[in-house]
């Protein structure tokens, strides 16, 4: 590692949109493709770090393009210190509020600043974090939207044939009756030592899910995630105390604080962390230790490359969420073996870019 601190000389992102090979309808959105701003953190030492920002639409991707253009500006001459750049991007941010796209882009610098400590200290980041290099258990989350039983039953069959041992499903179709045929069909074809995980989106009211969730007791679904408005930790709690399966919530939390009350209330199982929104790296140690002190098991959602070293380093560490969406874009994609993803022993965040493919994908 170097003596002296790197120091932070510019931060530039391309906005891609890369076609998915399993399009993922939910009830929220339909999603064909993936919108992705990659951003580099370069530094005046020469070392590079890299990130990327899932935006959701393309048009918030090409948003924040001029954003990221100031954030270079004023963190410019800045120490390479995810501590000192999160409260600089927080001081900067202070008024507009750190939130939606602007939390995407504060957590993807503290998480491109991590990449360039660890390359820069030549160790992968899970080391740099005090873990081992080591297999993360994945479940395969590529596809399985809202689609009919028999088609849900292929694909589900399709993605399991690799050696995962869970897949995800979504469910939120118009009638629960739909849902509960397209369950039993998927939970038909898989064998019974496969989870599969559903992920309602957010898409029940509250009675919806007072009736509901307990039914699912009876048909094998390993968790059930977002079933109400995620900030709605109130009725969440009466529905994790109605419900045998485990209730799986966190991909909406915005930072720690959101965590605790969410903790307080009793309102989930299982937690998972999304790395844009828990704040990068950073946000991610801080709330590992929350999940901690209240004894949750702790997933991932999306960024399936720098969440794999996280989960390695967080002590409850539970299931990593699978996509490969960034693979066009990526020089290395992530490794799945017998459905474990596999750590490498390359320095940083196991994130270098594709021209190729980027050069392919970009959005003008
Ligand atoms: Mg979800």
């Amino acid at each position: 590692m170097t003596a002296h601190p790197l120091k932070l000389r510019s931060l530039t992102a391309v906005p891609v949109s890369i076609p998915l090979k399993r399009p993922v309808g939910t009830k929220a959105h339909s999603f064909r493709t993936a919108a992705f701003l990659l951003l580099t953190l370069d530094t005046e030492e020469g070392v590079s770090g890299r990130s990327y920002a899932f935006c959701y639409l393309e048009s918030i991707a090409r948003s924040l393009l001029p954003i990221v253009a100031d954030l270079s500006q004023v963190l410019a001459g800045h120490a390479v210190s995810p501590v000192e750049l999160s409260n600089a991007v927080a001081r900067y941010f202070k008024l507009p509020g750190l939130y939606g796209p602007l939390c995407m882009v504060a957590s993807s610098i503290d998480a491109a600043a991590w990449d360039a400590l660890a390359v820069s200290a030549n160790m992968p980041l899970a080391t740099l974090l005090g873990a081992t290099v080591t297999g993360v258990r994945a479940y395969n989350s590529n596809g399985l939207g809202l689609m009919e039983p028999s088609a849900a039953a292929d694909e589900a069959e399709e993605l399991v044939a690799g050696g995962f041992r869970a897949v995800k499903m979504r469910v939120g179709r118009p009638t629960f009756a739909e849902d509960l045929a397209a369950i039993r069909a998927v939970r038909n074809r898989l064998a019974d030592d496969v989870n599969l995980m559903v992920d309602f989106n957010q898409a029940l009211s509250f009675s919806a899910a007072m009736e509901y969730c307990p039914l699912l007791d009876e048909e094998g679904v390993y968790w059930i995630e977002e079933p109400i408005r995620h900030d709605d930790f109130t009725h969440a709690s009466m529905i994790a105390a109605a419900t045998r399966t485990p209730i799986q919530l966190g991909e909406n939390l915005v930072s720690v604080p959101p965590l605790l009350n969410a903790l307080k209330a009793d309102a989930t199982d299982y937690l998972m962390f999304d790395l844009d929104r828990i704040g990068g790296v950073s946000g991610w140690r801080l709330a590992s230790g929350l999940a901690l002190a209240a004894g949750r098991e702790v997933s991932s959602h999306l960024f399936p490359e720098i969440s794999a070293h996280l989960l390695a380093a967080t002590p409850t560490m539970h299931w990593l969420e699978y996509l490969d969406w960034a693979d066009p874009i990526l020089e290395e994609p992530l490794r799945i073996e017998n459905g474990m993803a596999m750590l490498t022993s390359k320095p940083g965040n196991g994130i270098t870019w594709n021209a190729d493919g980027i050069e392919k994908y970009r959005l003008d």
